[in-house]
């Protein structure tokens, strides 16, 4: 008989493409989110428009699967963290408070729980050329938001029913995942996002200046999402239950990636740095237990991520300009 998975989050970006791989993988996927996914339908047999806030959703979500995927979370890019961080701690606490336990209830075996690289502490992450991050870094902790601590709790929570309750936990801390059928403006996307719509809106209107949040020097490392959701399927099925990163461990700077980005589009830019949230100074993934626990790392480069995100988010960009003419990102870019 298929294996039944409920993912949560299933409306947003990771949660989509993981619904998706699943049903490819021959599962039987129930979907829940606030929101259906924006720009293509869902694969999922069966999709619940819910709160996940409030247990008694989380309760008629979790029934009868065998496996949970827990990506619901109220999150953004550096602008929305760095600036909503009761909404955050809030949110995102009763949402996993609640996944969690009504999966206990109904007597779920697996369940994994997307953290992020934002647990790691701020002192770590204070140069560009910084020492990757590995798993033990955590602490002593210090994150740097309130989205961070959260995340650090519910890994801490995900431990303490797996170790009181039983319940088969998988903690994944991914790095700066990225890819087509992503938000791509309005406040919520993320770095790679933005850099291919300023890039697409410059190539598309023709004034080649592209704003920067900071110096443009800042570290980072980025995960094409088809390489994501393999890893996470692969750590569901492992037997580690310790948090592992998914991510690429090639740094790069913000510069550096507009580079990439601009390559990919064909067009040359200008950079104009400008004062912006930029979060830590430098970060990158140490892929040393991955390669460990999964015999496997992300192979797809930058490049080749990079081009296919960004063919998709100029896509999206020319579609609006048809629609409201070049004025519709006068201020948004
Ligand atoms: P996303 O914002 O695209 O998806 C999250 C989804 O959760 C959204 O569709 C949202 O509607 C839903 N959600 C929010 N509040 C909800 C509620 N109360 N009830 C039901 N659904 C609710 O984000 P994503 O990039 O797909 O991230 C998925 C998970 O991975 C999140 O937990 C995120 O914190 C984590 N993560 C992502 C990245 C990344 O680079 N994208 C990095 C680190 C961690």
């Amino acid at each position: 008989m298929a294996k039944r998975a409920l993912v949560t989050g299933a409306g947003g970006f990771i949660g989509h493409h993981l619904v998706t791989y699943l049903k490819q993988q021959g599962y039987w996927v129930r979907g829940a989110d606030l929101k259906r996914p924006e720009f293509t339908p869902a694969d999922a047999d069966e999709f619940l428009q819910v709160d996940l806030r409030r247990w008694e959703h989380c309760l008629a979500a979790t029934k009868g699967v065998d496996e949970v995927y827990a990506l619901a979370a109220d999150m953004g890019g550096m602008g929305f963290i760095s600036s909503h961080h009761a909404e955050i701690l809030h949110n995102n606490s009763l949402i996993n408070i609640h996944t969690l336990d009504a999966a206990r209830e109904n007597g779920v075996k697996r369940y994994l729980y997307t953290s992020s690289a934002c647990i790691y502490p701020e002192f770590k992450q204070t140069e560009t050329n910084v020492t990757p991050l590995r798993e033990e870094d955590a602490y002593p902790a210090m994150p740097q938001d309130a989205y961070g601590w959260e995340k650090l709790v519910t890994e801490r929570l995900c431990t303490h029913y797996r170790e009181d309750y039983g319940i088969e936990t998988r903690i994944v801390r991914f790095h700066n995942i990225f890819g087509p059928l992503g938000t791509w403006e309005g406040g919520r996307e993320k770095a790679p996002a933005a850099m291919c719509r300023k890039i697409a809106i410059a190539k598309l209107t023709g004034h080649p200046e592209i704003e920067i949040w900071g110096d443009g020097l800042q570290t980072r490392s980025f995960c094409m999402i088809d390489d994501c959701v393999i890893g996470i399927c692969k750590l569901m099925n492992s037997d580690y239950h310790e948090p592992l990163n998914l991510g690429q461990d090639r740094m790069v700077t913000i510069d550096q990636l507009a580079d990439i980005v601009a390559h990919a589009a064909n067009f040359k830019i200008t950079k104009k740095h400008v004062p912006g949230p930029q979060g830590v100074r430098g970060r990158n993934s140490d892929n040393t237990r991955l390669r460990q626990v999964l015999g496997w790392e992300p192979k797809i480069s930058l490049e080749d991520g990079l081009a296919r995100t960004y063919k998709w988010i100029e896509n999206q960009v020319r579609e609006r300009i048809r629609l409201n003419g070049e004025g519709a990102f006068r201020s948004a870019s």
